[in-house]
């Protein structure tokens, strides 16, 4: 917050509801750390991880890992409390989206599961804040045609993928549950690299709908 405060920048946080709700850590973590100490690659963990986000429902993830190994025993491996997120979210360079309820990466799953995510994400976060989020993180940059139509049945107006391109303002509106984003975390060392990297990307209509097609 100071540093958002410092420079006057409003800033989206996407929360995945499930983990507010039950004070619990988030899957991917969890899963990343016990196989690593259990002696797996980090390959062999990304296999386990992508094999996990196929499964239909989101108790087979939570058989898999052991209910157990998802409590919270640190302040470093926790979400927000509901208070804690209450209070940031009343700041007014703080925007609240969706992330589904348990971070599903909704491309993989049944149209049933896929409304169930957005909607109970919405409505807890209407109970906690007083207001539906008009955004969405897809997780895992996991989306498709049939998202984006479920996401837009469910009131959210602005979807934020992972493809690395610009996006060129207006946005028309057939796109912008399509909005494109940049992740600084990977492949790209630090940030200097990083302003480089994009500066060179194009974007151009051609290519948003190449992905699209992509994704029917
Ligand atoms: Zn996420």
């Amino acid at each position: 917050m100071p540093v958002l405060e410092q420079f006057q920048t409003p800033a989206l946080f996407h929360i995945s509801t499930w983990y507010v709700a039950e004070n619990r850590s988030f899957w991917v973590d969890v899963l990343y750390r016990k196989l690593s100490a259990s002696g797996k690659s980090h390959t062999e963990i990304i296999g386990t991880i992508e094999e996990l986000k196929a499964l239909p429902a989101f108790s087979d993830i939570i058989t898999r890992i052991g209910e157990n190994a998802m409590t919270v025993y640190s302040d470093n491996c926790r979400q927000f409390t509901v208070d804690e997120l209450r209070d940031f979210s009343a700041h007014p360079l703080v925007h609240i989206g969706n992330h589904t309820h348990t971070h599903a990466a909704l491309a993989l799953q049944a149209a049933a599961r896929i409304k169930d995510e957005l909607q109970t994400s919405q409505q807890l976060l209407e109970e906690w804040l007083g207001y539906q989020p008009l955004f969405i993180a897809y997780p895992h940059g996991s989306m498709n045609r049939k998202v984006m139509e479920i996401a837009a049945q469910q009131g959210l107006r602005l979807g934020l993928t992972i493809e690395p391109m610009k996006n060129y303002l207006p946005i028309d509106a057939d796109d912008m549950l399509f909005v494109h984003r940049f992740n600084f975390s990977d492949p790209w060392a630090d940030v200097t690299t990083a302003c480089r990297q994009i500066i060179g990307k194009r974007h151009d209509r051609a290519i948003i709908r190449q992905l699209l097609s992509r994704f029917r």
